[in-house]
């Protein structure tokens, strides 16, 4: 699947309902965005669900497009995708969080995981590690404070040649964890050899969580599945003091959601780490 559409775009009917005209127009348009860097990034604070302290971040992008700005990844995250382009913007994404946590080091806050999302392409890009080792090297950021956060259905795309690339990634200190987690397709017996240290419940299985249903079922069995593998387990979508209390008394290792913090800019997060924890 590696080589497979390089430099190729495929059109196709998306929820945008765009025409290819619109697509090529798009496909454009973010071309000059990565010119002439129109992107930005938010990050949204992770809680330890004990202790209430932030101990991490996920790096969001944003697209300030000139005259449609702000327009949020899903709305351009999948033609990126699609078109390679992607692999430019993810970079970049990776520099700016990767400096932004030295920054803040460097400011004297105290040392957080920075979580960044990798898309199947820039899985595959064969530059990959050696982006990662020279944004580690140019930044200082030492690599156990920087996680990527990778979907299943990416891994499961080519199982073997994910389990290598991520095997590469821990040799070099990286944590990984997946995202999304009980909306894709990996086995139970697959789990157990991916090389990584956290799982995500996916928030379409928190969103109910403060009422009886068969989620609840779901995201308790994802926690003591995580817990014996040995994984730690992260909710996101946390919105509600009835999810949070599920989750906690669930066992639930860590939380993020808008009930905690939005996606914000840095000196929002500077801010809430200068703030003493509020569990
Ligand atoms: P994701 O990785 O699953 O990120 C979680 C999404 O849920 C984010 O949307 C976040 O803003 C949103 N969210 C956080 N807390 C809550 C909450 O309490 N309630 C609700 N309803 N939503 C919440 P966002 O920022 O729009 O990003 C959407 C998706 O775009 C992400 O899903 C991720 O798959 C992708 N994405 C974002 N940034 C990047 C990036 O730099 N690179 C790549 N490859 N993908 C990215
Ligand atoms: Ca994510
Ligand atoms: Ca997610
Ligand atoms: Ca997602």
């Amino acid at each position: 699947a590696k080589a497979s559409g390089k430099n190729q775009c495929r059109f196709y009917a998306d929820s945008m309902n765009a025409n290819a005209e619109n697509k090529l127009a798009m496909v454009a348009s973010l071309r000059t965005a990565v010119e002439e860097q129109q992107f930005r990034v938010v990050y949204q604070p992770k809680f330890d669900i004990r202790t209430g302290a932030i101990f991490g971040v996920e790096a969001l992008v944003r697209w300030d497009h000139p005259t449609g700005g702000p327009i949020p990844p899903a709305d351009f995250i999948p033609l990126a995708e699609e078109c390679g382009i992607i692999v430019d913007i993810g970079r970049w994404v990776m520099r700016t969080a990767c400096a932004q946590s030295m920054a803040w080091q460097h400011a004297g806050l105290p040392p957080l995981v920075m979580s960044v999302n990798v898309s199947p392409r820039q899985f595959d890009d064969a530059d990959l590690l050696t982006d990662i080792a020279a944004t580690l090297l140019g930044t200082g950021l030492p690599a156990h404070l920087l996680e990527l956060e990778i979907t299943e259905s990416l891994i499961m795309r080519d199982l073997d040649g994910a389990v290598a690339t991520m095997r590469e990634l821990q040799h070099m200190g990286l944590l990984l964890s997946i995202d999304d987690f009980g909306t894709g397709y990996s086995s139970l017996s697959s789990l157990k050899s991916f090389p990584i240290t956290t799982l995500k419940i996916d928030q379409s299985f928190v969103r109910d969580l403060g009422a009886k249903t068969e989620d609840q079922a779901i995201a308790r069995a994802i926690i003591a599945l995580a817990h014996e593998l040995k994984l730690r387990v992260i909710a996101e979508g946390v919105e509600t003091h009835a999810q949070l209390d599920f989750l906690r008394a669930s066992g639930c290792d860590e939380v993020q959601g808008y009930l905690f913090g939005r996606p914000s800019a840095p000196d929002v997060i500077e801010a809430l780490l200068q703030a003493p924890a509020v569990a």
